[in-house]
């Protein structure tokens, strides 16, 4: 065969095969080249899936009578110069949607820039242009795409049942409306309206975006989760991040945008998920809005054909400051639970399964709460009842497992081992970081039989177990006598408590950050020292438990990211009994 030069349709078709992926990758094209063209209303259409007809139609600038034909052009662009080239704001800049779609369907383009003149319309079929006539259509673009695909069956195929179609396309439109709060949006799909968002009025940007968050995930995120807003020289970072017990069995409702572009970079999502790491089991996934804004020449979009993914210039900072980022702002959520816990605990009891009834919790400001000011040895009945507690006062303590305290509105019941846990592991890594770990001298040291193996393993880890609060020294040929242990954990079982952290000191390996490796031997230590289910309390020491996990972070969720305690409001209580 003789080299030759493709034929322009060629290329349009293979670069179709990069850009269009399926349906939703035509519609996201569409809607963001309607953002680029200023639309503050962009509605979406799609039947079967996309497959036989997408409708994207804006209230935009349109395009000018004698650049349409040049518009379905490959390489034709108006949002891209050699001055703009590194500093692309623009969502499109390599004109290529418009000719890929085109020369894989049959398109219609209706579009007007003036308010009241005629417009102009071009059909283009395969690729191949059909007819250019003036048509009757209001300023701005409507854009229908019939039987995409249907020249490439190879493409048609590959495509998934209808009903997963739709979805992907749904998915794009939440994520492109989250992304662009200052636009409303309607998605319909077989004439079904799915998604719609309010008309944009003059509410500041915060309202806009606190609305489309609620349009979007409903008001059950706003109340889980909280809003931060952080700039440093050259970013800014705002949104909301989920609470811990908020958590999700996928990625779906982590939404990333980098200067109005949303991002499907899992290497950005991996970074929020090592942030939540301490507080959510390794296979539920955190829920966040990420806003990142930079100076356009901070950041290359010019990755991938999809332009879904970006590189920044200064990735390792961004890294840490995301991490950190995230850190920092969950520290200010202390000991609240999502209410999601007791909205479940109330559709479980109540029969009408429809409503969400709760309010958001008061969160406590870090160490509000003077603990010192109740003497905590008398019974309840004694305690000043005036002062009010979020958690409340303990009132019984039910099989021996689960704590039932009274609050000024309700109830709380906590499970009381999953709470102690907590707060001893919090405490645990306070004491660690701070080098400040209080230990306890055994008044008969406890010796502990190993095999020589784990012996000479564990020999060089003797040094760092001090570190830990465990003061071990070798005793004969096969033996360690344990001195030392921390005072936190001074009620259990010495014996079985040195022999699992030797094993995981040994078992730790390489590549475990130090962070990691202490949180691991934390979360082992405070499974030894906490209240076990199944252990009787008293009033006094069920008090203590409560007035701890108000001042201690996170202690709204175990070590496993499950919930400490669940909240019932008397409100919702009434509503159970049908007295309200
Ligand atoms: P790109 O977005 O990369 O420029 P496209 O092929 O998507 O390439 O679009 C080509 C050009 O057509 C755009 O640069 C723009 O000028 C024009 N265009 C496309 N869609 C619209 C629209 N909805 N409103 C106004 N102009 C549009
Ligand atoms: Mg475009």
């Amino acid at each position: 065969m003789s080299i030759k030069i493709l034929s322009d349709d060629l290329i349009n078709k293979i670069a179709a095969g990069e850009v269009l992926e399926r349906p939703s990758s035509a519609v996201k094209e569409l809607v963001e080249n309607s953002i680029d063209a200023n639309a503050n209303e962009i509605n979406i259409y799609i039947r079967d899936g996309g497959k036989t007809e997408i409708v994207v139609s804006d209230n935009g600038d349109g395009i000018k009578s004698n650049e349409l034909e040049l518009a379905i052009k490959r390489h034709a662009t108006s949002k891209l110069s050699f001055e703009n080239f590194n500093n692309i704001s623009s969502l499109g800049f390599r004109g290529e949607a418009l000719p890929s779609i085109a020369s894989v369907s049959e398109m219609l383009i209706k579009t007007n820039t003036k308010k009241d003149e005629d417009g102009i319309s071009i059909e283009v079929s395969s690729g191949i242009k059909e007819c250019v006539k003036p048509v009757n259509q209001k300023k701005g673009t409507h854009i229908t795409i019939r039987n995409l695909f249907f020249s490439t069956p190879a493409r048609l195929k590959f495509l998934k049942s209808e009903n997963y179609e739709s979805l992907v396309t749904k998915k794009i439109i939440q994520k492109l409306a989250m992304c662009n709060y200052r636009i409303s949006f309607n998605l319909f799909i077989n004439s079904k309206i799915i998604l719609s968002t309010k008309k944009i009025g003059k509410e500041n940007s915060f309202n806009l975006l606190k609305n489309r968050v609620s349009e979007i995930l409903g008001n059950e995120f706003l109340e889980n989760s909280l809003y931060f807003d952080e700039k440093d020289e050259q970013f800014r970072f705002y949104g909301f991040l989920g609470v811990p017990t908020f958590h999700y069995s996928n990625t779906n409702n982590q939404f990333i945008f980098v200067n109005d572009r949303v991002i499907q970079d899992k290497s950005l999502n991996v970074l929020f998920k090592l942030a939540y790491r301490d507080f959510i089991s390794y296979d539920r996934f955190p829920q966040f809005i990420c806003f990142i804004e930079c100076p356009y020449h901070e950041v290359d979009v010019n990755v991938h054909p999809s332009k879904n993914e970006v590189r920044f210039k200064d990735n390792k900072y961004l890294r840490s400051r995301i991490i950190s980022l995230v850190k920092n702002n969950l520290k200010k959520i202390n000991h609240f639970a999502s209410t999601i816990n007791t909205t479940r605990a109330i559709n479980k009891f109540s029969k009408s399964q429809s409503q969400n009834y709760l309010e958001l919790k008061d969160i406590p400001e870090e160490n509000s709460l003077n603990i010192e000011s109740i003497n905590e040895k008398h019974e309840s009945e004694q305690i000043n009842q005036n002062q009010s507690f979020s958690l409340g006062y303990a009132k019984s303590q039910v099989h021996n497992t689960y704590i039932i305290s009274q609050t000024n509105d309700g109830i709380v019941v906590v499970d009381q081992h999953a709470a102690h846990e907590r707060i001893v592991y919090e405490r645990m890594k306070k004491e660690i970081y701070n080098k400040k770990i209080k230990t306890q001298i055994l008044l008969i040291p406890v010796v502990i039989d190993l095999d020589k193996s784990t012996l000479n393993v564990f020999r060089d880890s003797l040094d760092r177990a001090k570190d830990y609060g465990l003061v071990i020294e070798p005793f004969g040929a096969d033996s360690v006598v344990v001195r030392e242990i921390p005072v936190i954990l001074s009620d259990g079982n010495v014996k079985s408590l040195a022999m699992d952290i030797i094993n995981e000191m040994i078992e730790h390996n390489d590549s475990m950050s130090v962070e990691e490796k202490i949180n691991k031997i934390c979360s082992k230590m405070a499974c030894h020292g906490s209240i076990r289910a199944g252990r009787e309390m008293q009033i006094a020491e069920m008090n203590d438990l409560l007035r701890k996990m108000e001042t201690t972070p996170f202690s709204g969720q175990c070590n496993h990211g499950r919930p400490t305690y669940v909240e019932l409001k008397l409100n919702d209580i009434e509503k159970l009994f049908g007295r309200k």
